[in-house]
């Protein structure tokens, strides 16, 4: 599934292609046609990303809320498009480039208000100048849930997914079963600003990677996929080489290293 990164590399690929001219909407697929004629001939005012959700505001009322799930994809064509590929619920076609969205959870209008009241259900993004780090840590301090599961709540922290929760506790020392209350709070400071320093790096980079290129003798862009994670389905940690445990966790299993983040 795509995470928080995805989604805001794609509001800004989105607002800097679309932005500004008129943007020629239509629904190949006919799946969004009434929403399709709505959105077309105006220009994307906005495109913003909240954690994995993803707003684009085209300033006639009308909000496009689009959540790509597991399998949804935004694909980037050229302008003028080549024919549709598979079903398309959504083509976006501006003068620099052609968005195709296909396979999304959501893709509807919404109202401004509307927008307000799902991102209101979600926690702070730490992607966003306007997240709210005391209020998460409150939040923290509060909770006996596992920091594990913790993480992938999208009401406490909005846009981390399953990769970043695993790699994030390993880059932290941190075990996923530890309460989220008994992170001291320069534990959680810590996690909080490798949670920036990483979705971030994840936007430059458009893609995870979360080892550090000295560990590793190569730059980002050049290692190997298997070098590009410390944990994250693997067998064994990148780091010391020890055993990875398993444990499921928040629906999803995690993988951790129990020497470098010792229960
Ligand atoms: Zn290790």
């Amino acid at each position: 599934m795509p995470e928080g990164h995805t989604i805001h590399r794609l509001a800004r690929d989105l607002q800097r292609t679309l932005g500004g001219a008129p943007v020629r909407a239509t629904s190949p697929q006919g799946r969004f046609a009434e929403g399709a004629d709505r959105l077309d001939g105006h220009p994307l005012v906005a495109a913003e990303a909240w954690g994995k959700y993803l707003f684009c505001d085209v300033g006639t009322g009308d909000v496009l809320h689009v959540h790509l799930g597991l399998i949804g994809k935004f694909r980037r064509r050229p302008s003028p498009p080549p024919d549709p590929v598979g079903a398309v619920r959504l083509r976006l076609e501006g003068d620099a480039a052609t968005w195709d969205l296909s396979g999304p959870t959501r893709c509807e209008l919404v109202t401004v208000d509307e927008q307000v009241a799902i991102v209101a259900r979600l926690g702070a993004d730490p992607l966003r100048r306007d997240a709210d780090v005391d209020a998460t840590r409150e939040r923290f301090v509060r909770s006996g849930r596992p920091v594990g599961a913790y993480l992938l709540d999208q009401s406490v922290i909005a846009g981390i997914g399953n990769v970043y929760r695993a790699e994030i506790l390993f880059l932290c020392g941190i075990h996923p079963t530890r309460p989220a209350r008994s992170l001291s709070e320069e534990e959680f400071d810590q996690l909080w600003s490798t949670t920036v320093e990483q979705l971030r790096l994840g936007v430059r980079m458009g893609r995870i990677v979360t080892t550090d290129p000295d560990e590793i003798g190569r730059p980002r862009s050049r290692m190997r996929s298997e070098d590009r994670l410390y944990v994250y389905h693997r067998d064994h940690c990148r780091r010391c080489g020890t055993e990875l445990e398993v444990i499921p966790m928040g629906g999803r299993p995690i993988w951790c290293c129990p020497v470098c983040q010792p229960a």
